[in-house]
This record gives structure tokens, sequence and C-alpha cells, in this order.
């Protein structure tokens, strides 16, 4: 009877258990002799030759960590003569613990802290991390997500560096990441996406060694640069111009402007009643930041075109505005990109990220950069891959066989449902990944 309390069915649990304030010691056996010998294949003729102490770690239980006191015995074949240690289904020798404690490390360790895990166990962190690590290389080999019809190429600081970072637009979802985000490893990585003529449009930032992978990769695809990208650039003048500005003016007014200068950030037409008062006031007294102010705003005004050809009309117009004004210099960098991205630019309109997409994405780079728990790069970028408990599945196909079968077997079985109809998987969900991260939870 108590030896069924342990639910492994090869030991028996001898008498003496030891219990402190964290720890349990259970002393424990084996059930029955070995059958065969793993030598020579031979069925049961051994004796006995010698026996050895072992711990293995097993589930806590009330919340105590727990050992299991093994006496291990040796035996020698008879027919063969060699020497071999019993063998125990239930025990990940190289760990010293059983199969289910691993099982509930590697679980757990997707989405607590190294720390936490060791601790609740009682190895230390080292152990978990290899536990870890050797899980995260299986399921490496192992995952496969949905190729995307539309990729999405950005990047995201992992460790103080910027690392690739792939997804699945329509589906928002993460794809993969990879450790930096260079010619050779965009191009790599493209080229390991089996189906990879099923990517039709591929939107990015204006970073050439992404557009030059993709040219050579998936010559078929339509690159697409995000105007997120483009319009931050109008913005960024537009400060540069706000800073210039800075030396002729008292202390008290450069501290005023610094705290205002959201209001020229915003769309006109997004300000309430005392933030356009306000702008009305700066712009009244700043000749250059008022012209500056109004090339953003008409830069604005171009993405806000019913299709490509009057964007391209309404840009044509707006350089020309800017060329001839007194800040052709802080809008410089922005005419130079888009004059030599012009095509990528305006396909735009022909593939438009949402700004849901491009919030989610924001976010999640804001929220990863700012976690700093002392993980590796791998060891973060698999914690996001790898949980399941992320993931976005499609799910199978209704399929109505299965009730008729259902109805006619009394053991109907639901894993037999899905192995017949498999479900796919698009990758990390977006939404899903924000909310752990906004938990703290990776
Ligand atoms: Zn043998």
């Amino acid at each position: 009877m108590k030896d069924s309390l342990l639910g492994l069915s090869e030991f028996k649990i001898l008498e003496g258990i030891q219990e402190n304030e964290n720890d349990i010691l259970i002393r424990i056996e084996t059930n029955s002799n070995p059958f065969y010998c793993p030598h020579c294949g031979r069925p049961a003729k051994f004796y006995r030759h010698g026996n050895r102490k072992q711990v293995i770690l097993d589930l806590p239980i009330r919340f105590k960590r727990v050992g299991l006191q093994l006496n291990r015995r040796r035996y020698k074949c008879r027919e063969c003569g060699s020497t071999f240690w019993e063998r125990l289904r239930s025990v990940e020798e190289k760990r010293s613990m059983t199969k289910r404690l691993l099982k509930s490390i590697e679980e757990r360790s997707m989405s607590k802290t190294f720390v936490e895990v060791a601790e609740s166990v009682g190895v230390d962190e080292k152990t978990i991390r290899n536990i870890f690590k050797d899980y995260a290389s299986l399921k490496e080999r192992e995952y496969h997500f949905e190729t995307p019809k539309w990729l999405g190429i950005d990047e995201i600081y992992i460790i103080r560096k910027p690392r690739l970072i792939l997804s699945n637009v329509e589906r928002r979802t993460i794809f993969d990441i990879k450790p930096n985000r260079n010619k050779e490893t965009v191009i790599q990585r493209l080229t390991e996406i089996g189906n990879r003529h099923c990517i039709e449009y591929v939107t990015m930032d204006m970073w050439k060694p992404y557009k030059d992978a993709v040219n050579i990769v998936l010559p078929h695809a339509k690159v697409v640069i995000d105007k997120f990208h483009v319009v931050r650039m109008a913005n960024q003048a537009l400060g540069s111009v706000r800073k210039s500005l800075k030396a002729n003016m008292s202390a008290k007014k450069r501290r005023t402007l610094l705290r205002e200068r959201f209001i020229l950030l915003k769309r006109k037409h997004d300000l309430n009643e005392r933030d356009s008062f306000l702008l009305e006031t700066w712009l009244g007294n700043l000749p250059d930041l008022k012209e500056a102010y109004e090339l953003k705003e008409q830069f604005y005004w171009i993405w806000d075109a019913p299709d490509s050809y009057e964007a391209r009309d309404r840009y044509r117009y707006w350089r020309q505005l800017c060329v001839s004004s007194n800040c052709k210099d802080a809008y410089k960098d922005l005419i130079k990109a888009v004059d030599n991205w012009q095509d990528e630019i305006f396909n735009y309109f022909d593939k438009r990220l949402t700004n849901a997409y491009t919030e989610s994405i924001n976010s999640i780079i804001r929220q990863v950069e700012r976690m700093g728990r002392g993980y590796s790069f791998d060891a973060l970028r698999a914690k996001i891959l790898f949980n399941e408990n992320l993931h976005k599945k499609r799910k199978p196909l209704f399929n109505s066989s299965t009730f008729n079968k259902a109805m006619l077997c009394d053991t109907f079985n639901w894993h037999d449902v899905t192995d017949h109809n498999i479900a796919g998987n698009y990758g990390v969900d977006f939404s899903t990944l924000i909310k752990e991260l906004e938990k703290g939870d990776l």
C-alpha cells in the first residue's frame, strides 16, 4: 500500500523515512531482479555482485524536497560473465533524478528563474541551467513554426546588442530570434526556411543588409518599409531643429520647451485645446521651429494618401518645399533615405502594417530590452521561443468521423483525433508574450 504512494512501480519503500524542516529522505529498493542480461541478452541467470547507496532526487512532497535513497544492486551474468548495475526505468541516470522530476524542471525552467527552480528542488542553479540548455536544444531540433506569407524583420536589443527578430505579420507571432542582424546571419536563417517561396512580402526597417539578404534568398518577395521607421525620421529632424534653437534661449524657456517637446511630435489634429494654444505660442515666437514643424506635418500628410501614386506626388511636392527651406540640413537624412528606398517605402501602400502590429512589436522590443535578469542570450531566446504556453496554434479541421468513432467505441481516445489531423504552430503569440513580460514571468 505505502509503495503506491510513491507512484513508481519499480520501487518499494523500506523502513525508516527521515524528515527535517526542508527535506524528506525515503529509503527504497527495486521490486524485482533483472529479466535479461543487458550485455548478452540472455534471460535471468545472475547472481548479486555488490551494491551501493545512491540518492535520487524526486518531486517535492508537501513543498519539501525529496531524496530517494536507493540500495542499488550490481549483478553478474552467469552466461557471459559481465557485471552490471540494475537498470532503472523511472530514473534519469545522467542527473541522478527521476524522469518525472526532470520533466517538471524542464517545464518550470521555461517560466521561472533558474534560482527559484533550483531552490524548490534542492539542487544548484548550474544543474537547472544545464537541464534547461539540453531541453532547449532538444526543442530547437523539434520545433517547427509555419512559414509566414508576410514576414517581418526587426531588431531587438538583448544584452546590449541588436538581435534579429523574425515575425509572422499576419498571425502576430514571433517566428525566430537570432544572435545578430548581420547579412550572413539573415541569409543563413532565410535559407533554412524550407518552403520559403511561400513568403510574399517582407516588411523591414531601412537596413541595407536585410534588403540585400532578402533580395538574394527571396528574390520573388516584395520588400516593404514600415511607415513607422520613415515618419520617425521626420520627428528626429524636428527634434534637431528644436535643439539647435536652445543656444539663444533663456534657461527657463529651454526647460519649458524640453518639457513640452511632445506637443511638437504629436500630429496637429491630435492636440487638445490647451496644447494647440501652447504650440501656436512656440511657433509664433520661433519662425525656424515653425518651418520645421510644418515640414514634419506635411511629411505625415504624404502617408494619408490613398495610394502610392498620390503619395509619390505628395513626396515630390514636399521635397521641393524642404530643399528650399531653412531647415533643409535637418531633413537631409530623411530625404536621402526616401530617395534611396523609394520603391520599398511606397510599397507600403500595397501592404500596410496595422498600428496594432507595430505597437505590439515595439512593446515586445521595449519590454525585452528592459529585462536584465542575468540570462544569457541563448537562455532568453529559448524562454521566448520554446515556451509552449506562448505558442499560437491552428486548430485542426472539423472532423466528423471522430464523433462516429466516439459513439462506436467506449475506449475512445482524443489523442487519435489530433494524431491524424496535425495542427499547425504559428510561433510565439505577441499578446500572450506581452502579458507574460508585463507580469515579469520569463
Ligand atoms: Zn550476459
